[in-house]
């Protein structure tokens, strides 16, 4: 046994599963290396990492501390199966986008991308339990492989929550309002919130945004209104979770206790 091993541990075994994440806690200062990234701890030895939707199996992690030295720990991650969710009745021009809005597209994912990647200097990803952001019937999960109108598309990586137009949605957790947008092409109204640790929400399909870019704002406060802009079918709150660029089971996050 190497004495001089640094600390190295999953404090959320619950979470590792394809979609999931991994809260890490080791020495302050190191850095963690996971399917060839690394990630910087907080602080107080605290990172997150994101788990992608089709990783599964065993997998390495290793800790680098600031004298170089190394210490790895093995991580098993369940694997998940996702359904096929056909979506039809939508205009055509939001399953097969014209030519003259492609640049449209390309602008707001950009825009979406670097507020997700805003990093702000908060704890509330680790420090408080998130409470889901509205209430309603769940009309669609993570990961399932969409077809809208028959036409193959990309995963679906929100949790779909169908209540009427006008429904509140709440902070799940505190954050910095780091994207507030009324009209984006696909999403339509969409915040994305910021809650440090490189997480952030996403909420999508508003009809009403109630906060501003740079606020920050408080778990369970009034952030938006629900309805049914961009590529919907009826009124519903898409929540969608980001960490570290990698899109993560929101549900999950919610549902897993704080260690
Ligand atoms: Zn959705």
């Amino acid at each position: 046994m190497n004495q001089s091993a640094a600390k190295l541990m999953v404090v959320t075994q619950q979470a590792a599963v394809s979609g999931g994440y991994l809260i890490v806690q080791t020495e302050p200062g190191s850095q963690v290396a996971f399917q060839e990234r690394l990630y910087q701890a907080d602080p107080e030895g605290y990172l997150a990492i994101g788990i992608g939707r089709d990783v599964a199996g065993l997998h390495e992690l290793t800790a680098i501390d600031g004298a170089g030295q190394r210490t790895s720990l093995e991580v098993w991650i369940d694997s998940r199966s996702f359904n096929i969710q056909r979506v039809s009745g939508l205009p055509s021009e939001l399953v097969t986008p014209p030519q003259s809005v492609t640049d449209r597209i390309v602008r707001e994912a950009k825009a979406v991308n670097s507020a997700r990647a805003a990093g702000n200097r908060v704890d509330f990803w680790r420090e408080e339990q998130f409470i889901w952001p509205a209430q309603g019937r769940i009309s669609g999960v993570y990961g399932s492989q969409r077809y809208y109108n028959d036409i193959s598309g990309s995963p679906h990586w929100g949790v779909d929550i169908a209540s009427p137009t006008g429904s509140p949605v709440l902070a799940p957790a505190g954050g910095i309002v780091v994207l507030a947008e009324a009209d984006l092409y696909f999403s339509g109204g969409t915040l994305v919130l910021d809650h440090g640790g490189g997480l952030s929400s996403s909420f999508l399909h508003l009809s009403k945004l109630l906060v501003e870019v740079g606020q920050a704002v408080v778990q369970g406060q009034l952030l938006a209104e629900i309805g049914a802009s961009g590529r919907a079918t009826g009124p519903h709150l898409d929540w969608r979770m980001n960490l570290h660029g990698e899109r993560i089971d929101a549900v999950l996050w919610a549902d897993t206790p704080v260690p």
